[in-house]
């Protein structure tokens, strides 16, 4: 996959991009099997092939389920949830859940979100959120 691919950008991390309509997570399809992929991998789990082409994943999906944590990371504010987000690709992806733990419910639709993991913005985190809604501030 080269520096730009259907008009995304590539970050400095392999699985966040940026495109026109904003951003994406970027996942592969196998060029052997057509299958979705996310993470990237270098070899496909279901047909063994090694190529690939890029495929940015869409930004809304359905939470299959979730979970709150109690006790997190030092550093860490608890409590926090986080949840496996389906894609209509296929895919289901883990990942923090930027709500009131009380307001998530299994089977909603959430939209990706993407910000700085640091002050440089040299590095991305990806987390979870009601579509349109504006998330409060994330702890990193
Ligand atoms: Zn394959």
């Amino acid at each position: 996959m080269g520096a730009s691919v259907n008009g995304f950008r590539r970050l400095s991390t392999a699985s966040v991009i940026r495109g026109g309509k904003g951003w994406s997570l970027l996942g592969a399809r196998c060029s052997g099997c057509e299958a979705p992929i996310y993470p990237v991998l270098t070899v496909c789990p279901h047909c063994g092939g090694r190529d690939f082409v890029a495929l940015p994943l869409p930004t809304i999906g359905t939470l299959y389920c979730h979970s709150v944590v109690h006790m997190g990371p030092r550093g860490v504010d608890t409590p926090y949830t986080v949840g496996y987000v389906d894609f209509s690709e296929g895919l289901r992806v883990f990942g923090r859940i930027e709500m009131e733990a009380g307001a998530v419910q299994t089977g909603q639709q959430l939209e990706l979100r993407v910000k700085a993991a640091n002050k440089r913005a040299s590095q991305f985190i990806y987390f979870f959120a009601a579509p349109g809604e504006v998330p409060r501030q994330v702890s990193s």
